[in-house]
């Protein structure tokens, strides 16, 4: 059941519910989500796009997506792009609220000057290591800079000059002038300013100087009249120089900093800078390879944008750390692929199997519904002939008594078509085997068969003549341990190695030979499967399993 139709209930909506009643913000409610262009997002952006953009939509208020781009070092124009199309995709439109840190220099700077005429910030030119050695430890407080009493007119100067590209990189920076002894470390004068000759994709060589993350993120909410800017807890300390920059400054309704916890799935990494290290290792192919947990990733895996909104709304917004199974995922996406999937027979590892009693160019076309519950997703012709094939895993050659597929001897009933008793096994010289010599049931009617013996496997089957051939991709988790960051070892000795099996002989039903990318199926008996959008084409399609038919499984085996 998707349960996108509730509004959802969480405490920061609550907050914004009292704000409203009380008249707050001339009654507007605006959030924003901002990432940081030095990566692709992942599924925990999600939670926190749903919820930006979930509370804009359900309060009539405005999101705006703001690229927080102050380190030009790290960030590009094909991140910008993808952030772009993955918050599209998810199904949440920013109109003209698109903006980036960037686009507010001006003002940050302006602010800057304003704090260095209150006597507020300063020029430091201490090294790095003095600055660090001075900066006291938990339990020590800090030391003033010898810097720290410049006048304002020096500081102005100094900082214009910054500006104006006078001194090199890390000659000096500008820091806030709060308390050097405050118990909260981020408060002993942080730096709001440092300089780097460096371009920048967005605004190119304007700037030689950049704003910190801190200074840059409070004043980016209240440039654009943000009112409740939400983020993940491990900001929860820089909210008091969130507060501060803001006071300091002077806003008519100053914004409000919230924290929620991030979303931790596992199996999976949340952080770009690791994502990006299995990128550049090579451990994926690229940022949307189908077994990463980003947006990209998991689209080109075959989940749907539907199934990732119900995902979000049910994981639900708290201030409580918590580790999300990866089966809750799957259970999503498995649910919502099931309304809406077309059925179809594919066999992923094909035998085989030649049915010595059909005449050799007979076809007959059986009429099988697209989908089990819904007429209304019609049915299709699906061509049988002399010579099939089934899943290897369907036949065994000494099948214990419980195993009711095909095995020597044995009946099953091909699923929508006839009955088949197999009768002889051919197998190659390693022993292999590779062919099946059945007999079909040539007086069965109606997949009843005339004497009311009963056949209790079903087996699903592709013609050989008629089916196409395939490359399938079976995906499954990339590490072998629940929290791959947990452990002290390198992502190299954690991979499971059989998160990606390529299949190259599958064989489909004809129907699936022209899917378009992004086409989902459920292959019956077998899983979720996608047409992938970046190799596949009609005409060559190329399958992801999406995830596979666990519940189906369990029910196989309970009634074996
Ligand atoms: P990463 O650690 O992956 O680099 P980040 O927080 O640095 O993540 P940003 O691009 O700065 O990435 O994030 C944009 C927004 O998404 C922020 O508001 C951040 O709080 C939120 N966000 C990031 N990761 C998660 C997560 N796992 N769960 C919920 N929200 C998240
Ligand atoms: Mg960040």
């Amino acid at each position: 059941m998707n349960t996108e139709t509730e509004a959802p209930r969480n405490f920061i909506r609550e907050i914004i519910d009292k704000d409203l009643a009380a008249g707050k913000n001339n009654g507007q409610v605006q959030t924003r989500f901002p990432p940081e262009p030095n990566g692709y997002l992942h599924i925990g952006h999600a939670k926190s796009i749903c919820l930006n953009f979930g509370i804009a939509r359900d309060y009539n208020g405005v999101c705006t997506l703001r690229f927080d781009d102050t380190n030009p070092e790290k960030e590009d124009q094909e991140y910008i792009d993808a952030i772009k199309r993955d918050v599209a995709w998810l199904g949440f439109e920013w109109g003209d609220n698109l903006g980036h840190a960037s686009d507010y220099f001006d003002f940050l700077y302006e602010c800057a000057e304003k704090l260095i005429e209150k006597g507020k910030a300063y020029v430091d030119e201490q090294s790095a290591e003095d600055m660090r050695e001075n900066r006291g430890t938990l339990t020590e407080p800090g030391r003033n800079s010898p810097y720290r009493d410049r006048s304002v007119e020096e500081n102005l100067d100094l900082f214009r000059r910054m500006k104006a590209g006078e001194f090199e990189d890390g000659k000096m920076v500008l820091r806030a002038k709060i308390d050097m002894a405050s118990p909260v470390m981020i408060l002993r004068d942080p730096a709001l300013y440092r300089i780097r000759h460096i371009s920048h994709p967005h605004v190119g060589d304007k700037w030689c100087i950049y704003p910190m993350y801190d200074f840059t993120h409070c004043l980016s909410d209240a440039y654009e009249g943000v009112t409740h800017s939400l983020c993940t807890l491990e900001f929860e300390d820089n909210r008091s120089i969130y507060d501060w920059v803001i006071e300091q400054v002077g806003f008519d309704n100053p914004p409000r900093q919230y924290e929620f916890s991030r979303l931790n799935l596992e199996y999976a990494i949340m952080s770009k800078r690791y994502l990006n290290q299995l990128v550049t290792d090579g451990i994926v192919d690229g940022w949307d390879d189908p077994r990463m947990p980003t947006i990209g990733g998991m689209r080109r895996r075959g989940f749907t944008a539907a199934s990732i909104r119900d995902f979000c709304q049910r994981i639900g917004v708290t201030k409580s750390a918590n580790t999300v199974e990866m089966g809750v995922l799957e259970n999503v996406i498995r649910e919502d692929l099931n309304e809406i999937a077309p059925r179809a027979m594919a066999v992923v590892d094909p035998i085989k199997v030649v049915i010595e009693n059909y005449p050799e160019d007979k076809v007959e076309e059986f009429d099988i519904p697209n989908h089990p519950g819904k007429p209304e997703m019609g049915s299709r012709k699906v061509p049988f002939s002399r010579e099939i094939y089934i899943d290897r895993s369907d036949f065994m050659e000494d099948p214990p008594k419980k195993f009711f597929r095909l095995g020597p001897d044995r009946e099953v009933r091909l699923r929508m078509a006839h009955f088949i008793k197999c009768n002889e096994v051919i197998k190659d010289s390693s022993g292999t085997v590779v062919e099946l010599r059945c007999t079909y049931d040539t007086e069965a009617v109606d997949g009843k068969t005339a004497d009311g013996r009963k056949v209790k496997g079903i087996i699903h089957w592709v013609s050989a003549k008629h089916g196409k051939n395939v490359t399938v991709r079976l995906y499954d988790r990339l590490f072998n341990v629940p929290n791959p960051l947990g452990e002290d070892k390198e992502f190299s000795e954690l991979l499971n190695p059989d998160s990606l099996i390529q299949m190259s002989n599958a064989v489909v039903e004809p129907a699936l030979a022209d899917a378009e990318p992004g086409d989902h199926y459920q292959f019956e008996r077998t899983g979720y499967f996608v047409a992938d959008e970046k190799d596949s084409r009609p005409g060559a399609p190329v399958f992801n399993r999406t995830v596979t038919l666990r519940d189906t499984w369990a029910r196989e085996k309970g009634k074996g």
